[in-house]
């Protein structure tokens, strides 16, 4: 079973937590144990896994991408978003998270987040649960 999310980012970049939504789908789904694929089709955002308690770990991230890879940077790419299309990459389009009990097999400290590199705009997130053959 495939869902698709949509996701309404709020700025150019942003991380966006999507934990709480993902565990819903997941809980809606019924499957006790497996594992979920959480992928974005989109070229200027990503998704990764990080901290969920202290807010300033987010902004971290995103200045850092910035410093790295800054807006202006004499890029080729006439649409002007070669920085967002480059920090997507450096996020990645997916992750795989094991789901255990019928949970997401997440740490204390980890969240989920939609990474969004050229928005605002509406994001679709696409989730696929394999679940464990009957045994
Ligand atoms: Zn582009």
């Amino acid at each position: 079973m495939l869902k698709r999310l949509e996701v309404k980012t709020a700025a150019r970049i942003q991380l966006v937590d999507i934990t709480s939504t993902v565990k819903a789908f997941l809980k809606s789904e019924g499957v006790t144990s497996g594992v979920l694929i959480v992928y974005v089709p989109h070229t200027t955002c990503g998704i990764t896994i990080n901290e969920n308690a202290d807010p300033a770990v987010k902004e971290d991230i995103i200045a850092t991408l910035e410093r790295l890879v800054p807006a202006a940077g004499g890029y080729r790419h006439l649409e002007g978003n070669s920085d967002a299309h480059i920090k997507a990459s450096i996020m990645g389009s997916s992750v795989t998270i094991l789901v255990e009990s019928g949970a997401l097999v997440l740490g204390t400290w980890q969240g989920l987040y939609l990474a969004e590199f050229d928005g605002p705009r509406m994001r679709s997130v696409l989730l696929k649960i394999l679940p464990d053959p009957a045994s």
